[in-house]
């Protein structure tokens, strides 16, 4: 017998948001998420990825997963810190960490629980947070769990930055201060002012904290945004996820060997959840294998995120002001925006609209990620049916 208080809270909820028509509707693929997927019966340029170098579907990434199946089986059998620590796990953070340009990392089972685990491993209520507003959700959580006083600063504004970590310091309110951005914004597809935040943070002895699961495998060379900036020994904490351009499915805090030490003995994702399973350890080890040794699929989905930009912004698409492949493709008003991505995937282009308030109203978009897997063919495809969508629409 279920609660009738939860019955009418679901119920009540669930109309609600479908009579604002802000219920998701999950489409399930029936093929693998590489630059064509199929969903229901029916094959899609795929634009809705996070799947930046094509590494989810790559044949050395399968083949090191099957392996590790082979020699370590399906799972890691408990949590890191008992005895679920395999020879894997610890190659792939020394990798990490390699990759990164810091002496240690520490890998978990998500970038989302990256989150989880390093803030509050650090900072308490004693302390605060100053936090970029368009930060994601995962950071805004781990801030939260931390319970440290959050102070939002307006979106790369480092002026705003400055004067409110100022007052805090001033205050004398708090122990410790952090500043905490994401490395790339994945709606705008803009980058944080790491060499303005890390002034400011010498100046007031802030702790740094930039989330990079959108720049890594995308900026400097593949090692991620603080990299792009020649940060690397001047920020604290680097996150970054094995789940976007990586390709498989996890995330790590690289930094000081001592700083990966403390949350080896105190963030609790480590101690309390098990350990990564070996197929996505060994996979995840091949794909930084990869980037470290070449550019070559930085340098394709590159030339392909320009390629639509130019392609979206001659036909006379807004594509906002992104700094990274990421095109977002301004429609503004949230009805209009909706009716414009249902076009795209009745002709066969799936890109997802983005509304309020996700981001801010009227300013509706449809996001777009190219990847180093789509061909021009797919691109050019993608566009034709943009025009199409956009004229009908009365957009262009
Ligand atoms: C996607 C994302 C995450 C979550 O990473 P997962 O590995 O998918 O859990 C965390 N932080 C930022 C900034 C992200 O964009």
């Amino acid at each position: 017998m279920s609660s009738r208080v939860l019955s009418e809270f679901l119920t009540t909820n669930l109309e609600d948001l479908k009579s604002k028509g802000l219920y998701n509707v999950i489409d399930p693929l029936e093929s693998p998420n590489g630059p064509l997927i199929k969903i229901a019966g029916k094959e899609f340029i795929n634009l809705s990825s996070n799947n930046y170098l094509g590494l989810a579907t790559d044949r050395r990434l399968k083949e090191a997963a099957k392996a590790a199946i082979e020699e370590f089986g399906v799972g890691a059998g408990a949590v890191r810190t008992i005895n679920g620590t395999l020879k894997l796990h610890l190659q792939l953070e020394e990798k990490l960490a390699a990759f990164k340009h810091t002496e240690a990392a520490i890998a978990y089972q998500s970038g989302f629980n990256c989150n989880m685990a390093a803030i509050s491993a650090v900072m308490d209520k004693e302390d605060a947070i100053l936090s970029d507003e368009l930060n994601h959700a995962s950071i805004i959580d781990g801030c939260r769990l931390s319970r440290a006083k959050i102070i939002p600063f307006k979106h790369l504004d480092m002026s705003d930055l400055q004067r409110k970590a100022q007052e805090a310091k001033q205050s004398g309110n708090y122990n410790k201060l952090m500043v905490i951005t994401d490395g790339v914004f994945s709606m705008d597809g803009d980058i944080a002012k790491l060499p303005d935040m890390v002034e400011i943070a010498e100046k007031l002895d802030l702790i740094t904290y930039v989330d990079d699961a959108h720049g890594s495998g995308v900026l400097g060379n593949g090692a991620g945004t603080v990299k792009h900036f020649g940060l690397s020994d001047k920020i604290d904490f680097q996150i970054g996820t094995l789940s976007k351009a990586l390709g498989v499915v996890g995330g790590y805090v690289a930094g000081r060997k001592e700083l990966i030490d403390w949350l080896k003995v105190r963030s609790r994702p480590f101690l309390f959840s098990t350990a990564l399973t070996p197929a996505d350890t060994a996979a995840c080890l091949t794909a930084v294998d990869i980037l470290m040794n070449s550019t070559e699929l930085q340098e394709r989905l590159w030339a392909n995120g320009n390629y639509l930009k130019q392609g979206l912004k001659a036909l006379g698409f807004n594509i906002g002001s992104s700094q990274t492949p990421i095109t977002p493709c301004i429609i503004g008003e949230e009805k209009q925006t909706q009716k414009f991505s249902q076009r795209l995937y009745e002709e066969g282009v799936y890109a997802k609209a983005i509304v309020f308030p996700t981001v801010p109203k009227g300013t509706g978009r449809v996001r777009n990620m190219p990847t180093a897997a789509h061909t021009r063919e797919m691109l050019d495809q993608a566009l034709s049916v943009y025009a199409k969508v956009g004229r009908e629409l009365g957009i262009l």
